[in-house]
């Protein structure tokens, strides 16, 4: 097989590989891809540090240009690589082309801000001065990414990277090297500079660390797991540079008594076991009142009947597998944790088998939970679903917020009271009025509280606040 090698200072380099495994499939290898070594980032590092002088005054039509190119290019081409996602990550065949297109609609709408860059022209408080206040790139960019959205996170990062002036270097997660390869690959061949972005795939222990621990890195963008976040934040500290981090979740999804049941059912199933309940946005804690709450149960429990799961490329699945043995531990160990700590199995926990070998897990749903469960509290990442039992919206409402995290929290609801209220006092960054708690648009911000998220927002003309430094000029008239 090939090797897909890692892109340094402009040149493919590498051939120590690893095997891509598709977890639907096991016998299935996608391919073959580079491990980069400690040395390899340095020197990835030190070519886009080389790279930033010129890109930074680069002509915005030419940043334009290639942006562009890369949105059609990977549009033109969401066929082939939503398969190639759906082989690597596991989600089904329509998410994983839905992903592709929304990493090309962010890939475009950079493109677009590329042309919309400005600043401000502002009276000094001492007359007779002029003061600019503009916008620069802060330099190499380090960009590190998780395995469940192998192409959005890493568009949603790259493109305002580049967008702004910034050089990248880009690791992603070792589970699904295959997207990040394609879009580096395109965005190589749509003509960015040498060095201006590098790509050095490997684990994060060597290739994730080895950048953590670079005085020339000036900014790290951060998406993954809670842990490994604060090791991003320490060393970033250490190296005074700015970081952002986007991380876990156990969000909430609230279902008042007058909420439409089928609305509220399919909010609820999409949130806590579409994309395998492997969401950072998922919710995996269903907090209802008592009027509702059996009602709710019979109808959900009926719904998750309905879900196939299976190879994520047949037509028929709506839930794939697991993404790899050690989320299935994970998941099955949180399962037993949940039955030990008097929870009642209500639906579900079981492996599944298919026709090839992979991670299929039974979407699982826990009633007679409470909130102090650790199934309640800490992020399983799969697709097991936990249902509280409240008295009224003030208990429900308390319950959503008491949690360490703060991405996303969402209701159901007919009340135009309780939605308004539950918006401007539910304790996560994006709230959800009769939607899961996952699906969100690319050309507005995202981001959590709390334990979830770190520093200024990702995606639309939010992101400039991390990708760029602001500068305030005076100049005496
Ligand atoms: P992870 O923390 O294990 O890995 C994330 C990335 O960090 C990978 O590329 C990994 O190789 C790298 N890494 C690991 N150790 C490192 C080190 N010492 N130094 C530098 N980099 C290192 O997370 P994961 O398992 O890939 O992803 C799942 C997690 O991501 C979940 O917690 C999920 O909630 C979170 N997530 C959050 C969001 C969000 O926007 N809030 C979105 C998607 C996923």
């Amino acid at each position: 097989m090939t090797i897909h090698q890692n892109l340094i200072a402009g040149e493919w380099v590498g051939s120590n590989g690893s095997e891509n495994v598709n977890p639907s499939d096991t016998n299935d290898i996608i391919g073959v891809y580079a491990q980069a070594t400690a040395d390899d980032v340095k020197q990835a590092i030190a070519a886009a540090k080389a790279a930033f002088p010129a890109w930074s005054r680069s002509g915005i039509l030419e940043r334009h240009a290639i942006l562009k190119k890369t949105a059609d290019e990977i549009l033109a081409r969401k066929q082939e690589l939503g398969t190639l996602l759906s082989r690597e990550e596991g989600k089904t065949l329509a998410e994983g082309i839905g992903e592709v297109t929304r990493a090309a609609q962010i890939f475009d709408f950079f493109a677009g801000e590329t042309l919309r860059l400005a600043g401000e022209v502002i009276p000094s408080a001492r007359p007779g001065i002029g003061v600019e206040i503009t916008r620069e790139p802060l330099g190499v960019i380090g960009i590190i990414t998780p395995w469940n959205f192998p192409i959005a996170i890493p568009a949603w990062k790259i493109a305002p990277a580049l967008c702004y002036g910034n050089t990248v270097v880009f690791k992603p997660a070792e589970l699904v090297p295959g997207c990040s390869w394609a879009i580096v690959d395109i965005l190589h061949r749509a003509g960015l500079p040498k060095g201006v972005l590098n790509l050095v795939m490997g684990p994060g222990s060597v290739v994730g660390q080895a950048m953590l621990d670079s005085p020339d890195v000036a900014g790290i963008t951060f998406t993954g797991s809670t842990g490994t976040g604060k090791r991003v934040a320490a060393a970033s500290i250490e190296h005074n540079r700015k970081f952002q981090l986007e991380m876990g979740g156990k969000n909430p999804m609230v279902v008042l008594d007058d909420a439409d049941l089928s609305v509220a059912v399919e909010a609820a199933a999409n949130s806590g076991f579409f994309s395998t309940g492997q969401r950072c946005t998922a919710s995996s804690r269903l907090i209802v009142t008592e009027g509702i709450h059996d009602k709710f149960i019979a109808a959900l429990t009926e719904r998750m009947k309905s879900i196939q799961v299976g190879h994520a490329l047949k037509p028929e699945t709506h839930i794939g597998p697991v993404v790899d043995v050690r989320q299935l531990k994970q998941d099955t160990d949180y399962i037993e944790i949940g039955v030990k700590e008097g929870a009642k199995l209500a639906f579900g926990g079981e492996r599944l088998e298919r026709d090839t070998p992979g991670f299929y897990l039974q979407p699982t749903l826990f009633t007679e939970a409470t909130n102090q469960m650790r199934i309640s509290r800490e992020e399983i990442f799969g697709p097991v679903v936990s249902v509280i039992r409240v008295k009224d919206y003030d208990e429900a409402l308390a319950m959503a917020n008491d949690t360490p995290f703060g991405l996303s929290a969402g209701i159901a609801t007919t009340s135009l009271k309780y939605a308004t209220h539950f918006k401007r006092n539910s304790e996560a960054g994006m709230v959800m009025v009769n939607l899961p708690t996952a699906g969100v648009d690319f050309h507005v911000p995202f981001g959590g509280r709390k334990a979830s998220s770190y520093g200024s927002r990702e995606q639309g003309k939010y992101a400039a606040e991390f990708f760029t430094v602001v500068k305030t000029a005076y100049t005496l008239a």
